[in-house]
């Protein structure tokens, strides 16, 4: 089966080396793709959004299969585009339709979603510019801090989190009256905080049944400490240690239970995968966010402990037979860390040649923000390489990690030294 795997980054080349493994693959496309899955696959430069591009790609290379990395041509809507194409419509896309991808795409439709379905989440009201000095009022009744989010995508930066009323309130104004976000923040989800642990769990899903992936915790600040301002981020551990069986019951009872259901009654097609961001209080879950795909670094941490073959799963998804798929989970831990360009995720410069790729022994080199130039790897991105390792303990995977990291080298490289140390 010839695959399209959509996107360029960490979690591409992760996803893409998993399913070049499997048989089923006989060859594999990546749009646009980095120089390390230029390495295993045939990279075409071609947008993800360029939804013409991409038809004319399949038609011309006979894919059989689509698969979405990335949020932005999922809520832009790629898998309703080869459903009402003619000519595409029986190739699968592995994503969710359009309204689906709402679950990201829109934080109210997400907290309405929740709601309904009774899903454990924050408290909240949703404002607009017209009830702008209501949801200034709705702020008074909480207790800081004051969680502001802007109701459309804004590359992770739309979610202010505010100490003092009168700051939120002015910030709520700069949001939905100044346009602080664009049309992002044209409506504003006010939530109450929640005190407690983050991590994720990640859902495979053909819209009727389900399998839970592994857990996973990302470090999303720049610095040591959690320190500093946020990034794409710059490592992740699975499983998370945390999260026992009890409360991964918990899970799945309140939370991805109800949201399979809450698809169905909806009529939400959806195949692909469900991001669950989580927040642990006391010894419960709670969903502080959905995304509806992998998270990067999440996946170059989870799908290295897929040991099934993630082909026949995404055919199973699209066949809607998931429920008699097999799911085998590698009982060692995964660590990764990333590597990044000094200055991210500010100002930082590009085109930097990348040594000792070759040199990493026992960890996965997962490529992020490079490309080849004139037969080099040079930096293309604030997030450059991902060192994924394995352990039965997930200290002795860091530890690797950082060891092979250690081999590494291209000028004003950067990345955290603290991965795990919290757990
Ligand atoms: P990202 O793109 O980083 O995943 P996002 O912009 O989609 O994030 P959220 O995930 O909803 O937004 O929020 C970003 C972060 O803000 C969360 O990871 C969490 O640390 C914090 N946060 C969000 N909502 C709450 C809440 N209700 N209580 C406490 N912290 C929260």
């Amino acid at each position: 089966m010839k695959i399209l795997l959509l996107g360029s980054g960490g979690r591409e080349h992760a996803l893409a080396w998993k399913m070049q493994q499997s048989p089923q693959c006989s060859k594999l496309f990546v749009a646009p793709g980095n120089a390390g899955t230029a390495a295993i696959a045939q990279n075409v430069n071609i947008s993800a959004t360029d939804f013409d591009a991409v038809k004319k790609l399949v038609l011309d290379e006979g894919i059989q299969m689509v698969v979405v990395g990335p949020e932005d041509p999922l809520v832009k809507g790629i898998y309703d585009f080869f459903k009402g194409d003619g000519t595409l419509t029986d190739i699968p896309v592995i994503g969710p339709s359009k309204e689906g991808a709402r679950l990201e795409g829109s934080k109210e439709f997400a907290k309405i979603f929740l709601t309904k379905n009774n899903i454990p989440t924050a408290a909240y009201g949703s404002f607009t510019k017209e009830t702008v000095e209501q949801g200034c009022d709705f702020l008074a009744t909480l207790k800081p801090p004051y969680v502001l989010k802007a109701d459309g995508l804004a590359a992770g930066k739309g979610v202010l989190i505010i100490q003092d009323l009168a700051e939120a309130q002015q910030e709520l104004r700069n949001m939905l009256v100044g346009a602080k976000f664009g049309q992002a923040s044209s409506k504003v989800v006010i939530e109450e905080f929640l005190d407690g642990i983050e991590l994720s769990c990640f859902v495979l899903t053909d819209g009727k049944s389900y399998k839970i992936l592994p857990t996973a915790k990302d470090y999303k600040r720049i610095g040591e400490g959690d320190t500093g301002l946020n990034t794409g981020g710059m490592g992740a551990i699975s499983p998370v240690p945390f999260a026992d069986s009890a409360f991964m019951q918990k899970i799945e009872e309140r939370i991805v239970k109800p949201t399979i259901e809450g698809l169905k009654q909806q009529s939400i097609d959806y195949k692909g995968f469900i991001f669950v961001g989580l927040i642990k209080v006391g010894d419960d879950p709670y969903v502080i966010e959905y995304n509806v795909r992998m998270g990067d670094p999440e996946t170059e941490v989870v799908i290295p402990r897929i040991k099934s073959d993630l082909v026949e799963l995404f055919k199973a998804v699209a066949e809607e037979r998931l429920d008699d798929a097999v799911l085998e989970i590698d009982s060692r831990s995964a660590t990764t860390v990333m590597v990044v360009s000094g200055g991210y995720p500010e100002d930082y410069e590009k085109g930097k040649v990348i040594s000792g790729l070759d040199k990493a022994e026992g960890s996965l080199v997962f490529h992020a923000g490079t490309k080849e130039e004139n037969g080099k790897v040079v930096t293309n991105g604030g997030r450059v390489i991902a060192l994924t390792s394995y352990d039965d303990d997930f200290r002795e995977a860091i530890k690797k990690s950082y060891q092979n990291i250690a081999l590494l080298h291209f000028d004003k490289m950067y990345y955290r030294k603290d991965i795990g140390f919290d757990l």
